[in-house]
């Protein structure tokens, strides 16, 4: 499978510089510990105060280490040095035309499907940006909208004030009278503030569906686009990028039809428009009580369930 990964290049040479440092650095505290772990023969090792960085390195040299000590017992070559490699992976590299962006292109290998032993539900929503059958609540979509929309009035107001500063100086300089000025768009955000979180909430369903052998249940993009939904780009979204992470995983995604999921009693099955106000459900049939979005994504999970023991 071809999976690409896009990568911000800076333009900003202070932080071109801050990547060039990080990197010498990471490699030193490689150095460093390969260095003690095979000549001072040391089991533990401490790293306080040292950083993520070198927890990583750390990790990482126990790794090369252990695989250098047991290539030399299996040989019976005692080399005096550990050699460091890096991983290399075939690449194709492209970049964005104004080159903020670079895209890389790497062939991977599709692992084996999990063999699944029952079903995650996950359904976005805009009280909270998932909800999940495991009982998993995400923050409120809502609020992190707002955040972002404050944020960006904030930012173009700054780049308007700034800039109506130097168009006055410029004519101040020259004599000229100073004129009424339509105020440049802000920069948006190439990710927003939600697709960042609901990136994490798809990593976040994975590990789950992962560790439990389970499959990932969400919302089919296609069903949905016939459907009246107010976040049909976050749901879409969610779907599309659950797909492309689980297949890397080896986990299967099963799409279900979402229509009536938020009126339908998890427990019994009735489907009635009353049962749902607002945020919390409560069955006009059985009396069942629960959070209005995880019900909505258990009735996911057991959609996908049927499905299967149809043999669909
Ligand atoms: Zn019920």
């Amino acid at each position: 499978m071809r999976r690409s990964y896009l990568i911000p290049v800076y333009s900003n040479p202070g932080k071109q510089e801050s990547i060039r440092y990080t990197a010498t650095r990471f490699i030193q505290f490689v150095q460093h510990f390969v260095n003690k772990f095979f000549y001072d023969k040391i089991s533990k090792s401490s790293t306080k105060g040292m950083g993520k960085l070198a927890n990583q390195a750390q990790r990482r040299a126990t790794q090369i280490i252990r695989a250098q000590r047991a290539a030399s017992e299996a040989t019976g070559n005692k080399s005096s040095c550990p050699e460091i490699k890096f991983k290399s992976y075939p690449a194709k590299i492209e970049v964005s035309e104004d080159s903020s962006y670079a895209r890389v292109f790497v062939e991977k290998e599709e692992p084996k499907l999990i063999q699944s032993k029952g079903f995650l539900g996950v359904d976005v929503g805009i009280n909270h940006t998932v909800a999940r059958s495991d009982g998993y609540l995400g923050p409120s979509a809502r609020e992190i909208l707002n955040r972002s929309k404050e944020k960006r009035a904030e930012q173009s107001r700054q780049i308007a004030l700034k800039e109506i500063t130097e168009i006055k100086a410029n004519l101040k300089k020259d004599g000229l009278e100073t004129r009424n000025f339509t105020l440049s768009k802000a920069k948006t955000a190439k990710h927003s503030a939600l697709k960042q979180q609901l990136g994490i909430d798809v990593s976040r369903a994975l590990n789950v569906s992962k560790r439990n052998s389970l499959s990932l249940v969400v919302e089919n993009p296609k069903s949905l686009s016939n459907l009246n939904t107010k976040n049909l780009l976050a749901k879409c979204y969610f779907a599309s990028r659950a797909t492309i992470r689980a297949r890397e995983e080896g986990i299967r995604v099963i799409y279900v039809n979402p229509a009536y999921s938020s009126q339908t009693c998890s427990k019994c099955g009735t489907i009635d428009k009353r049962s749902r106000v607002k945020q919390a459900f409560r069955c006009t049939a059985c009396g069942f009580v629960a959070h209005a979005d995880l019900n909505a994504a258990c009735i996911l999970a057991q959609r996908a369930s049927v499905m299967q023991h149809k043999g669909a």
